[in-house]
C-alpha cells in the first residue's frame, strides 16, 4: 500500500440549492487533482443546511463544530431556501463556523479572466483586486433588540462592534498581502457619517500602516470607493473593509469581474489553530437549481484557494490555469453567455488540468 506523504481531511458542506451541484463538481476536480499531485484527500460530507433545518429544527448537528474541528479545511457550497428566513440559515451555520473557528479574514479575489466579459466597457475592465473583509465583528453583531412590536412606536437598535484587536489583525493581514502584490491598500471608511466606530477604524488602520512604510495606504469613504471601483477599477489592488463594507464591495467587484458564479472566497484563520472555510460568494440560486446549468467555477476556484492554504500550491495553480483555459476556450455556463452545462464545464477543467500536467 502506498501511503501519501501528505494527507488532508476536508469537511464538505454542500448545503442547499446549487451548492449541492457545485460541491459535487468541485469534488470531481479535487479527486483528479489529488491523484495527479500525489497527496491524499479525504472528504467528509455533512448534510447540513435548510433541509436539515426543516427536518430537525437546526441548521447543523449539535456536535457540528466539533466534527468540523477535526478537519484541516472546510469546503462549503451555499445555504438558503426561499421558505427558510435568510437570517436563520446564516446565523445557524455560516456565522457559527466563522466565529467558532475565528475565521477573521474573508478573502475575496476578483480578477477579470480571459474570455469573460465585464459589464464595464473593455477599456475600463482591467480589474484585479482582492477584498480583505473583516469577518467576525463590526456591523454583523447580535447586540441590540426590538421593542414595541406591532405598535406605532416600534423600534429596532443594532450596535456595531469594533475592537482594537479585531481591526489591527485584519489591517495587518491586508498590509502583508499588499506587500506581495502591488504595495497598495485602499481602506473603506465612512468616518464622516459614522462618527465613533469609523474614526476608530481609520486610526487603528493608520497605526498598523505605519509599520509598513513600503505599502501605500489610501482612505476612501465607502460610497465614493464604490463609485471609483466602477469608474476606475485599475486604481485598486488590496481593498480593506469592515464586515458590512467588505461584503458589499466584494459583490460589486465580483460582478465587475464578470459573474458572481466565478468568484471565490476564503474565510481564514491565519493563525491556523482552526480550519479555514472556502466557499463561492454566490448563494443557493433557487431560480436555476436542478437544471444542470450552475456555474461550477466559483466553487472550483474556492477549492483551489483551499489547496493553496493547505500548502498544495502547485495543484492550486494548476486548477486556476485550467479554469482560465476553459473560459478562454469559450466553454461557459449561461450566466456567462455560454451554452454549456455544469458537467461539461467541470469535465473541461479536469481535461485541461490533466493535459497541462502531462505536458510538464
Ligand atoms: P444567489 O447568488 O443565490 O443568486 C443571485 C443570481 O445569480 C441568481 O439569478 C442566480 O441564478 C445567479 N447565480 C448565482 N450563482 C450562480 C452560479 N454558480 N451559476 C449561475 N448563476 C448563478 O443570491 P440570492 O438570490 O440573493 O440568494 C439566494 C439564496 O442564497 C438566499 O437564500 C440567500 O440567503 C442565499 N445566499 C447564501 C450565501 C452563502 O451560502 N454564503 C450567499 C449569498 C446568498
Ligand atoms: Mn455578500
Amino acid at each position: 500500500m502506498i501511503v501519501a506523504a501528505r494527507h488532508h481531511v476536508i469537511g464538505a458542506i454542500p448545503g442547499d440549492g446549487i451548492g449541492r451541484e457545485t460541491v459535487a463538481a468541485a469534488r470531481r476536480v479535487l479527486d483528479v487533482v489529488a491523484e495527479g499531485a500525489g497527496f491524499g484527500l479525504e472528504l467528509r460530507e455533512f448534510p447540513w443546511g435548510c433541509d436539515h433545518y426543516l427536518a430537525t429544527g437546526a441548521m447543523m448537528d449539535e456536535e457540528g463544530i466539533a466534527l468540523l474541528s477535526e478537519c484541516d479545511a472546510i469546503l462549503l457550497g451555499a445555504v438558503g431556501r426561499p421558505d427558510v428566513a435568510d437570517h436563520i440559515s446564516l446565523w445557524g451555520l455560516l456565522i457559527p463556523i466563522r466565529r467558532n473557528f475565528d475565521q477573521y479574514v474573508s478573502l475575496r479575489p476578483a480578477r477579470l479572466l480571459p474570455g469573460v466579459e465585464s459589464p464595464l466597457s473593455p477599456a475600463k475592465a482591467g480589474i484585479d483586486v482582492v477584498i480583505v473583509r473583516e469577518n467576525t465583528e463590526g456591523e454583523y453583531s447580535e447586540i441590540g433588540g426590538r421593542m414595541f412590536r406591532g405598535q406605532p412606536g416600534e423600534l429596532a437598535v443594532q450596535e456595531a462592534v469594533f475592537t482594537r484587536v479585531g481591526i489591527e489583525r485584519i489591517a495587518r493581514y491586508a498590509f502583508e498581502l499588499a506587500r506581495g502584490r502591488s504595495g497598495r491598500v485602499a481602506s473603506a471608511t465612512k468616518s464622516n457619517g459614522i462618527v465613533h466606530t469609523m474614526p476608530f477604524w481609520d486610526e487603528v488602520v493608520a497605526e498598523v500602516g505605519s509599520e509598513y512604510p513600503d505599502v501605500e495606504l489610501t482612505r476612501y469613504h465607502v460610497d465614493a470607493l464604490a463609485a471609483l471601483l466602477v469608474l476606475d477599477p485599475a486604481r485598486f489592488d488590496v481593498v480593506l473593509g469592515s464586515n458590512l463594507f467588505g461584503d458589499i464591495l466584494s459583490d460589486l467587484t465580483a460582478a465587475l469581474a464578470g459573474s458572481i458564479g466565478i468568484a471565490p472566497c476564503g474565510n481564514l484563520d491565519p493563525s491556523r489553530r482552526h480550519p479555514s472555510m472556502f466557499e463561492p460568494i454566490h448563494g443557493s440560486a433557487p431560480d436555476i437549481v436542478g437544471r444542470g446549468i450552475a456555474n461550477p467555477l466559483g466553487q472550483i476556484w474556492s477549492a483551489a484557494m483551499m489547496l493553496e492554504h493547505l500548502g498544495e500550491v502547485h495543484a492550486a495553480a494548476g486548477i486556476e490555469r485550467a479554469i482560465e483555459a476553459v473560459l478562454a476556450a469559450g466553454i461557459r455556463t449561461p450566466d456567462l453567455g455560454g451554452g454549456h452545462g455544469t458537467d461539461e464545464v467541470t469535465d473541461a477543467v479536469i481535461e485541461s488540468f490533466i493535459s497541462a500536467e502531462t505536458r510538464e
